[in-house]
């Protein structure tokens, strides 16, 4: 049972926003990190009261905490987006302007005097090479054969690599990169507000050097500054057996890399099949057409016919129709995971001569005549039948 928002902040449920806002001011005071430091439970207690707050002290959300409980603003339909906060951070980020906007670097402002006047960090300064490289993205086009035995592939990708010019600093040399003027190097600018809680104390991002606290006078002439430049790249992909199209791996840290030394971003391969020659893919199994003479439709055979690993043999029955689907088991593709392996059918197609030699047509013409005597089970059978139904 998640405990109730009014009891954690010590309010009765009339209380006024007014009353629940020097409740929670009091509370965060007593509990405040920097007052408790590396106490868990002080910790805790003070994310509750943010956690309270951030509902109590928002009209809408506790309206709905009245009505539903924890449930009408855990989220879901209706409720608020609203989940709870995982750290320290995350409440200054929420609440800053209650403590006065600088809560969260140094100097509280207005209310640094609550909190014993100690900011919690000297600087916000950002780190050079924080940033992550981006992710790029490929296609890889693969053979049917190459799925079926999984194939190791060699690719060429364009993608950023460090400046070697300047090692990735984006600066002409050494001497070039100077303090940052507008931050004198912190990396933040701050500004001082009047307000009904006293000076607040606004603290941002130094815009002019990107919270860095440096900036680059002279850039680097080859990267432009950015001390990345774009390279080819053969990296090698080892594609298992059995993917499909639009299957895709992710080769981690072999996309773009970050600037100033910041980690790479990843590899997103996709993968696309070409079309076959012969064969067309159905899910695990290859299908397949092949063509037979009339002779060995009606004698049977054992013919050849192409298979992903190779040619195979393939027993034709006599007497087969033409359109016959032929089975060739576990000749198909490998399923992406477990052991199935899927199979080859053979669509039989009865081939019709149309260039006959004289000797050729003889025998047809003396098969003819044995096709008249096996009329009574054949064609005339068939479309006495069709009469009959007919006329019925
Ligand atoms: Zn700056
Ligand atoms: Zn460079």
């Amino acid at each position: 049972m998640p405990k109730d928002y009014y009891d954690i902040l010590g309010v009765g449920r009339n209380a006024s926003q007014d009353e629940i806002k020097k409740a929670y001011r009091k509370k965060a005071v007593k509990y405040h990190p920097d007052k408790n430091p590396d106490d868990p439970e002080a910790e805790q207690k003070f994310k509750e009261a943010a956690e309270a707050y951030a509902v109590l002290g928002d009209e809408d959300k506790r309206k709905r905490y009245d009505q539903f409980g924890h449930q009408g603003v855990k989220g879901g339909p209706g409720g608020a987006d609203f989940g709870g906060f995982s750290n320290v951070e995350d409440i200054f980020d929420a609440f800053g302007d209650i403590f006065g906007g600088g809560a969260r670097s140094g100097g509280f402002g207005g209310f640094s005097d609550i909190f014993g006047g100690a900011g919690r960090r000297s600087s916000r300064r950002r780190q050079r090479g924080t940033d992550k490289g981006s992710d790029l993205k490929i296609r890889l086009k693969l053979t049917l054969e190459e799925i079926a035995e999984g194939v190791q592939k060699k690719v060429k990708v364009r993608r950023l690599e460090r400046c070697e010019e300047c090692g990735g600093s984006g600066a002409r040399d050494s001497s070039s990169i100077k303090t940052c003027q507008v931050c004198g190097g912190q990396g933040e600018v701050r500004q001082s507000t009047q307000s009904i809680f006293g000076q607040m104390v606004n603290v941002r991002q130094c815009a002019n050097c990107d919270g860095t606290g440096e900036v680059i006078e002279d850039l680097c002439r080859a990267c432009g500054g950015s001390g990345l430049r774009k390279k080819e790249k053969r990296i090698t992909v080892d594609v298992p057996a059995g993917v499909a199209n639009g299957n895709y791996m992710t080769l981690r840290g072999e996309g773009n890399k970050g600037p100033h030394g910041g980690p790479p971003g990843n590899l997103i391969v996709l993968f696309e099949e070409k079309p076959h020659k012969y064969f067309t893919r159905k899910g695990d199994d290859i299908l397949l057409e092949a063509r037979i003479s009339i002779s060995q439709a009606v004698l049977g055979d054992e013919i050849e016919v192409p298979t992903l690993t190779g040619k195979a043999s393939l027993k034709i029955p006599a007497g087969i129709q033409s359109g016959k689907v032929l089975r060739m088991r576990k000749k198909g593709l490998p399923a992406l995971e477990g052991s199935h392996r899927g199979d080859q059918l053979v669509k039989i197609q009865i081939h019709t001569p149309q260039k006959l030699t004289e000797e050729e047509k003889e025998l047809f013409k003396k098969l003819r005549t044995y096709d008249q005597t096996h009329r009574e089970d054949g064609q005339d059978g068939f479309f006495e039948k069709v009469k009959s139904a007919f006329s019925a």
